[in-house]
């Protein structure tokens, strides 16, 4: 990406994306959602013969929404293969659809596909710089040529490894976050608040405050949100998931704030 480019991608998508096309100078096109939801069927609308890159999170963050394999693969045979697509799955694990997108089959068929899994999630290694990409031989290749010598450190990557095979502690987070994204959900909306739909392992939701205030109240109670004004959701707060005693800790503070 140059001055000369751009790149597509969804309203309310994780902000990196915006970041690194506008620290190369490049242009940011944006394809509005439908419902918090990327629509991904648009998005071969908005490409012009700028545009290099198509960013999509799936799961995004903040929104937590998901796209199924089908709405994907058609984006793809929608795109020129010249434009290259970057597939961002650092939520993938907590996905609990049946139509979710299937890696063998995407990386098999689109040489133009780069996917992203970073380690700073259901692995906990936020601090690390930690992660990975899939992708075919060829833009492996590419990725290879210009990568720097050192770009991941040892300790990392030794990290990452254990991490990686670290199954029960895995299948404990989904089991956890599963149960507890529902409870939450549930006894949000028992609130009155709106929550989106999320496949990831945070809410977002809205309701009778405002969220810079309620961010700082419950900050007093120790309890951590984040107002995404930022994503242009200025009245939504976004909740990670917790263990049940910290859920429920947040919604005790959260319903004694707004009563
Ligand atoms: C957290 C996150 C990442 C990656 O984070 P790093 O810590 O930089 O690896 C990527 N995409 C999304 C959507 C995320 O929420």
């Amino acid at each position: 990406m140059n001055k000369e480019s751009s790149a597509v991608m969804s309203k309310h998508a994780f902000a990196v994306y915006k970041i690194v096309t506008q620290s190369n100078g490049a242009k940011i096109i944006e394809v509005p959602t439908v419902n918090w939801k990327h629509s991904l069927s648009e998005f071969h609308k908005y490409i012009d013969h700028t545009t290099r890159v198509c960013f999509v999170a799936n799961p995004n963050n903040p929104t937590g929404t998901y796209n199924s394999h089908e709405e994907f693969e058609l984006m793809m045979n929608e795109l020129p293969k010249s434009i290259l697509v970057i597939l961002d799955l650092a939520y993938c694990e907590y996905v609990e659809k049946d139509d979710y997108v299937d890696l063998n089959i995407l990386l098999s068929k689109f040489p133009n596909l780069l996917v992203t899994k970073t380690f700073s999630k259901i692995q906990g290694l936020a601090s690390l710089r930690i992660g990975y990409g899939l992708a075919s031989k060829e833009l492996i290749g590419s990725l290879n040529k210009i990568r720097q010598p050192f770009n991941s450190n040892s300790l990392a990557q030794e990290a990452a490894c254990l991490a990686i095979a670290d199954k029960e502690h895995i299948t404990k987070s989904i089991k956890l976050n599963a149960e507890q994204r529902e409870l939450v959900f549930k006894r949000l909306s028992d609130m009155g608040m709106e929550c989106i739909p999320s496949q990831g392992n945070f809410i977002s939701f809205r309701g009778p405050f405002d969220a810079d205030e309620l961010f700082i109240n419950l900050m007093k109670e120790g309890v951590i949100v984040r107002p995404i004004g930022l994503y242009d959701m200025p009245e939504f707060i976004r909740v990670t998931i917790g263990t049940k005693d910290e859920n429920e800790y947040f919604l005790q503070k959260l319903s004694e704030i707004l009563n």
